[in-house]
């Protein structure tokens, strides 16, 4: 029985439910007086519950999806205004014991070239990262109990947090590792990781099985309630993520949308992000093969609806999705993406032949940081490298309350500000220089609160004269 606080997987995701909402969606689709109603309410900014954003996913009237995607843009822009947050993915290790059918770290695949870096050659990989100026990283390896145990993520953690190379330095680590017990999500936590980031996949459970056929995380309980244990180890701040195409898309976006639901009614704090990956081609991966795959028309309305049922959550693209596709994403409601990735094991320190493959995915955007900084631009966006959140200890419901109450633009704003300043003096080139700081000039002025941009301002002119890290 479909029960959002209860601690079951199968009661907070509930099948019937889902297949039910999803033939209302199909029944309602052109109720033209139901999505006004839905869309007068989500037009509160409060966020929408997974029935009334099926049916908003599902609607084909024309001018009620223009409507949609004006709402979309319009949230979007009340509480994340222009910015967006940069990161990029560090592979520590390739090493995994899992069968899963879509992915090409999967253990049977023979023609991959299995990796994983000592602590020197991560050293290495951070200094690359730092020195094309970024912050943030998504650490991510296969599991492996034995090749890559809690205790290889906690010393790697250290390592990266350690290096301080030039200006440079990694201020917020988030993990992407597979679910595991909650002894080790406090490990975690006092390791001073960021938000703690587990893709679903898929939340049909019997696709999940058959998805993933053997290896622990064949498991779809102790996988889809894996959040659930990282609060209780104390990690405040989760990501969750499914890959559009494994199952129909209406299915895993109710699920998503039902797994916020269940941590707020059970943990008090919806996910800090949500991802939306899609299928992509990888070693031994054929897109072809996954008859859901989904279209960039739905893509977007994905990335909107989401933006309208959660606006109080972050939400991730990666380099998986072409610069097209990412363009128009992000004024429906992407908030963070990632710039100048490398997918493969010790990819920043030397780029991979054919032969040498070990990549999870394949980049579809592979651009440089600056040229993505320089890009987002140009596009009117503040690239932003901001980490102050979780070091000022606003994570969790704490942080939730000051996005809810939109008091939140008074760090957002002059963190972009100042952080873009950063990058602009030590790893810019010329031109993203020029354009850079012409959006910092004018962006000045749209901080709210007199005193915090007065200080901002000030914080402007010592970043100039060689001062670093400043944050609200
Ligand atoms: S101030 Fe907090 S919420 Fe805003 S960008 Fe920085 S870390 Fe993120």
């Amino acid at each position: 029985m479909y029960d959002p606080k209860s601690s079951k997987a199968t009661e907070f995701i509930d099948d019937q439910v889902i297949q039910d909402y999803i033939a209302y969606a199909e029944q309602n689709k052109n109720n033209r007086e139901l999505v006004d109603a839905i869309l007068k309410k989500a037009a509160e900014c409060k966020g929408l519950p997974h029935r009334e954003a099926a049916v908003l996913l599902e609607c084909e009237l024309p001018e009620e999806k223009e409507r949609i995607f004006a709402l979309a843009k319009e949230i979007k822009q009340k509480f994340y205004g222009n910015r967006i947050v940069m990161f990029a993915p560090l592979y520590l290790s390739n090493d995994c014991v899992n069968g899963c059918t879509y992915g090409p770290y999967h253990c049977k695949n023979k023609h991959i070239r299995r990796k994983k870096l000592s602590q020197e050659e991560i050293a290495r990989e951070v200094i690359a990262l730092q020195d094309m100026g970024h912050k943030r990283l998504a650490l991510e390896t296969g599991e492996d109990p034995v090749n890559n145990p809690i205790e290889y993520v906690l010393e790697s953690i250290k390592t990266i947090y350690g290096i301080k190379h030039r200006n440079g330095a990694i201020r917020r680590v988030n993990v992407n590792i597979a679910a595991t017990t909650v002894e080790n999500y406090r490990k975690l936590k006092e390791a001073g990781i960021g938000t703690y980031i587990l893709f679903q996949e898929t939340y049909n459970k019997k696709a999940y099985e058959q998805l993933h056929p053997t290896g622990p995380k064949h498991d779809y309980a102790y996988h889809t309630e894996a959040m659930d244990r990282a609060m209780d180890g104390g990690i405040d701040d989760v990501g969750c993520g499914v890959l559009f195409g494994l199952s129909p898309y209406l299915y895993d976006f109710i699920g998503i949308l039902m797994h916020a639901e269940h941590l707020e009614a059970a943990k008090g704090v919806g996910p800090h992000t949500i991802s939306v990956p899609r299928i992509r081609a990888a070693d031994d991966i054929n897109p072809d093969a996954f008859p859901n795959a989904i279209s960039d028309d739905t893509f977007e309305k994905i990335v909107a609806i989401l933006r309208i049922a959660v606006p109080y959550t972050g939400l991730i693209i990666s380099t998986r999705e072409s610069k097209e596709a990412r363009r128009r994403v992000l004024n429906l409601g992407v908030s963070q993406i990632s710039g100048g990735s490398r997918t493969s094991v010790g990819g920043y320190v030397k780029q991979e032949t054919t032969e040498e493959n070990s990549a999870q995915f394949d980049v579809n955007d592979n651009r440089s940081l600056d040229e993505v900084v320089n890009w987002l631009l140009e596009l009117g966006y503040i690239p932003s490298f901001c980490t102050a959140c979780y070091r000022e200890g606003r994570t969790g419901d704490r942080f939730m309350k000051l996005v809810k109450s939109g008091q939140i633009a008074n760090c957002c704003q002059p963190n972009a500000i100042m952080t873009l300043k950063e990058y602009l003096e030590d790893y810019a080139s010329p031109d993203t220089k020029e354009k850079g700081e012409k959006v910092i000039a004018e962006e000045l002025k749209h901080i709210p609160n007199e005193k915090v941009r007065r200080i901002a301002a000030e914080h402007l002119t010592e970043l100039h004269n060689g001062k670093r890290d400043f944050r609200f």
